[in-house]
């Protein structure tokens, strides 16, 4: 009997996966309408080499762009390469998404947009008119994308982030072990999306830390120490081990202000190889914090919880939030100078006005009591504009913003509040943590040099501080011809009408 002959390979072999172009884009609008990017702020977003991972290396090329970190992103033949042109950022930086979608539809009809972020989850109605998927939920939505999009092979058996595709030279590795608060503040994006608190497992968390492949690690975590005693214990044995065995040579976080109320925290955490932890202090007025339902941030006292943690060797670094909406200047004058004029606390890494961020508690009350200005674009939501109705005549808050971020007239006095807490916590922190005390100072008086010093001397258009007249970015101008069709796109989303009720384009997303 013949053998029979063998079936030539190629017809049975599974057929060639054709590979995939992914393009991943962080959106970003610089408050002060930098270009150029600022490589050195801390943190920077990881979103781009997150989500990254959830494609498969074996069948798609990957490409990862940050605005934040690298500049408005101009390249149209970047923008002509993907099969699929992945979009998120803050909600600030939304009509980014529309500008880069119009660019990549009219340079390749073909690509896929798929847009995600907390502004498309607060406008998931209008998103679905401009992008052809919109992700209102976590990295793994986007594995769900990519199988109906292209198929099963495209997605990675596992995800877990593409630090290989991360641009220029870092110092800092970071790393994610939670995602979510356990907390709803009224004025937090993660409030109104209502996502709950949850962990990652403790091998995958020293698997990120160790691919890093970097010796000072960051969580970005919303909540490092979140509501799981084990859990936050068992990550400082972790965190304990790997600082010993000098795989790492330190670590920062960012926790809540419960995380203040029991004192053996600050040691547990600090024995573990921690450096330095950021809190949202928000106020140093209960009253306040009360107003945003942050009531575990009045469990220690603020001045208290500052000085306990540098005492303890760790650096403190926070943010502070105003509101001219609801206090009068004067009052917000006082808890500056009162931040400047108390010995032995670091300066906050930076001062906001509150925003009135879409979907929140906040946002929805702003808008019952016709608190938002008329003409206010979503553009104009980063903290530094003015959005609401405020207290004190409104050239005098317009002042008092423009003002607000380098602290002008308060220099002298935060120098003098620098040096001292430098004399003072010279023996209890190293060298690099009383540098980037020295840094604060720096970056609240002068924000531009400390985090984009290539940028200093270009030309900047005067900014008003007022929602609706601020001056656009020159993004909002295209950059290449773009069809008929998307020129809406390079309008500003507005928030509200000229009447200062919701404008009718969200109206289906966010009435009240
Ligand atoms: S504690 Fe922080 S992350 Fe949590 S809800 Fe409040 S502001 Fe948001």
């Amino acid at each position: 009997m013949q053998p029979t002959a063998p079936v030539p390979t190629a017809a049975v072999a599974a057929p060639r996966t054709v590979r995939k172009r992914v393009l991943i884009v962080n959106v970003f609008f610089d408050e002060y309408r930098r270009t150029t990017g600022s490589p050195y702020r801390v943190p920077q977003t990881m979103a781009p080499c997150f989500l990254a991972g959830a494609f498969s290396a074996r069948a798609c090329d990957l490409r990862i762009y940050n605005e934040q970190y690298s500049g408005v992103l101009r390249d149209a033949h970047l923008l002509a390469w993907p099969d699929m042109l992945v979009l998120t950022g803050l909600t600030s930086a939304y009509d980014r998404m529309l500008h880069l979608t119009a660019y990549a539809r009219s340079l390749n009809p073909r690509v896929v947009v798929v847009a995600g972020g907390p502004g498309v989850r607060a406008m998931p109605g209008r998103s679905r008119r401009f992008f052809d998927y919109v992700c209102r939920g976590d990295i793994e939505e986007l594995q769900s994308v990519a199988r109906e999009a292209f198929g099963a092979a495209y997605i990675a058996d596992e995800v877990f982030p593409r630090y290989d595709l991360l641009e220029g030279r870092r110092i800092l590795g970071y790393v994610e072990s939670s995602r979510n608060c356990n907390f709803s503040c009224s004025f937090c994006s993660l409030t109104a999306e209502g996502r709950g608190y949850t962990k990652y497992d403790l091998g995958y968390i020293e698997r990120q830390i160790l691919a890093t492949g970097k010796k000072q690690i960051i969580f970005i975590d919303n909540n490092f120490y979140g509501n799981d005693r084990r859990f936050f214990l068992a990550r400082l044995d972790l965190l304990r081990t790997l600082t010993r065995e000098r795989r790492i040579e330190g670590w920062s976080a960012l926790v809540t202000g419960d995380f203040f109320g029991r004192t053996e925290n600050l040691e547990l955490a600090r024995e573990a190889g921690c450096k330095a932890l950021f809190s949202g202090i928000e106020s140093f007025d209960t009253e306040i914090l009360l107003s945003y339902n942050k009531r575990h941030n009045t469990l220690v006292p603020q001045v208290e919880m500052i000085r306990n943690c540098l005492e303890a060797g760790i650096l403190f670094t926070y943010g502070v939030m105003l509101d001219p909406a609801t206090r009068r200047l004067a009052d917000l004058r006082r808890e500056i100078a009162f931040i400047v004029g108390t010995p032995g606390i670091t300066m906050p890494a930076y001062f906001t006005l509150v925003i009135p961020l879409l979907g929140t508690p906040h946002f929805r009350d702003c808008l019952s009591k016709r608190l938002l200005l008329p003409n206010v674009r979503l553009r104009d939501l980063d903290g530094v504009t003015v959005t609401m109705h405020p207290r004190d005549p409104l050239d005098d808050v317009v002042r008092f913003a423009r003002h607000l971020t380098s602290l002008r007239g308060y220099r002298r006095r935060v120098m003098r509040q620098v040096i001292g807490s430098l004399v003072h916590y010279r023996g209890k922190l190293t060298p690099l943590q009383l540098y980037s005390v020295a840094l604060s100072g720096a970056l609240i008086c002068m924000e531009t040099f400390a985090t984009s010093p290539s940028s200093i001397w270009s030309r900047r258009p005067r900014q008003t501080f007022l929602a609706g007249t601020e001056v656009l970015d020159p993004q909002y101008t295209p950059m290449i011809r773009v069809a008929a069709a998307f020129e809406g796109h390079f309008r500003p989303t507005m928030v509200t009408d000229d009447s200062g009720a919701l404008a009718d384009d969200l109206a289906e997303d966010l009435s009240v």
